[in-house]
């Protein structure tokens, strides 16, 4: 190993040991919710850590926060930007969120220590509430930045103990008058990196410790009501049953064998039974049913082979693909600064940097290898040697992207330029 990649190491293991203690329970996991003590905590290390690089630290409308390298971007200087959150599920894992934070920190601090002057400004973002876990709306920060949820819905959200996003805002500080959607920031995103560990064992299986990303899967949510006849568990015979608990289990196993067949994920988390008495025949479920998979053809066929259960859709997200261009671009530097080929790889959950995609801002992701596969769970895990080539991919991205946005604007300039001509 070399000393640069053991420094590397270092950086990112003090940073995420810094901020180890904040929402940990005593039996392992972390939990840390938007715009409570933990998350102010988080939020005060993140400045600290990025004023100690010499960063601009401005908060947007949406409760996000930027930290600059080279000033705040304009119109004629946009920006490329890097980060993830800090917030977590109940009882989440380590490095979901603060490794893409911590990781753009190091990447950062590795281009200053090598003397890089990008040309663009870096921006370090930390994405207000990704998991959605106090609110119930995931990627809330990006979505009230970009305006795909709106301030006056974002702020009478309410958590599980009744309080409202504007009340929550105002016990921290932050005026829910100035909320909501950002356009001026959003539209000097010259391009947006956003590294995460991953959440699958794609990479595991491919023996790769980083990779980019393709694309998020589309995602629906569907649910199924199965009837019965409520009676005695004791008199009623099993030949003069209707029990909906029997037919649920069918969809269950229906369900899986499908999603087996199709390679796609689908599960049923959560089934409601009525009257749900130990001694009583169920009369009623209702279940519910996820299903994710690399394409919607995939989806519609495991749709198509439950559909004698009539599922009735809750939720509907189609796929987003990441801008190939840009992941050409942030492959290339990687490769360069790891000497390493990435693989391109799908994933199965969503992020921040999707609703920026889906926006219009030019994103790529690069994920870094999850050795137990698991996610939303402290046995999340990544190597710090697999960190540490992550930084350096991103890093290397980082400088690939600032000089393609040099490019892109020249290319840009020239076609005002000739429409200009042919106008005259
Ligand atoms: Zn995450």
């Amino acid at each position: 190993m070399t000393d640069d990649t053991r420094a590397l190491e270092q950086r990112v293991a003090a940073m995420l040991a810094e901020i180890s203690p904040v929402g940990r329970a005593s039996g392992g996991g972390w939990s840390r919710f938007a715009w409570t003590d933990e998350d102010r905590v988080l939020r005060e290390w993140f400045t600290a850590k990025s004023r100690e690089l010499g960063l601009t630290v401005d908060v947007d409308r949406a409760g996000n926060i930027w930290s600059w390298w080279g000033g705040r971007p304009t119109p004629d200087r946009p920006g490329v930007t890097t980060g993830s959150h800090l917030d977590s599920v109940p009882g989440g894992g380590e490095f979901d969120g603060p490794l893409g934070v911590v990781s753009a920190l190091a990447a950062v601090e590795l281009l200053q220590d090598g003397g890089v002057v990008p040309e663009h400004p870096v921006g370090v973002v930390v994405f207000s509430d990704e998991e959605g876990a106090r609110f119930g709306i995931a990627c809330f920060g990006s979505r009230v930045l970009t305006g795909s949820l709106s301030a006056e819905e974002a702020l009478s959200r309410r958590d599980a103990a009744g309080t409202t996003l504007s009340e929550a805002l105002r016990a921290e500080g932050v005026d829910p008058e100035d909320y909501g959607a950002d356009p001026d920031l959003v539209s000097v995103i010259g391009a947006h990196i956003e590294l995460h560990v991953e959440q699958g064992v794609a990479l595991g299986d491919l023996d790769a410790p980083v990779g980019v990303a393709s694309h998020i899967w589309p995602h629906g949510r569907w649910e199924v009501t199965v009837a019965g006849e409520a009676n005695h568990a004791g008199t009623t015979p099993m030949d003069r049953r209707s029990d909906a608990m029997v037919r649920a289990s069918e969809f269950v196993l229906a369900v899986r064998d499908s999603a087996v067949a199709h390679d796609a994920s689908a599960t049923v988390g959560r089934l409601r039974v009525e009257p749900n008495g130990v001694n009583v025949i169920p009369s009623r479920v209702t279940a519910s049913l996820d299903v994710r998979a690399p394409g919607e053809d995939a989806v519609e066929a495991v749709l198509d082979d439950v559909a004698d259960f009539a599922p009735v859709r809750q939720s509907w997200t189609p796929g987003t693909w990441f801008d190939s261009r840009l992941r050409e671009v942030v492959a290339e530097g990687a490769a360069e600064a790891t000497g390493q080929e990435l693989p391109v790889v799908g994933t199965g959950a969503g992020h921040d940097a999707g609703v920026l995609q889906n926006h219009g801002v030019p994103v790529s992701m690069l994920f870094v290898r999850n050795g137990t596969g698991a996610s939303h769970t402290p046995a999340e895990h990544a190597e710090l040697s697999d960190c540490a080539l992550g930084v350096k991919a991103l890093a290397g991205a980082l400088v690939s992207v600032d000089r393609w946005l040099t490019t892109v604007q020249a290319d840009t300039v020239q076609a005002d330029a000739v429409q200009g001509v042919s106008r005259g």
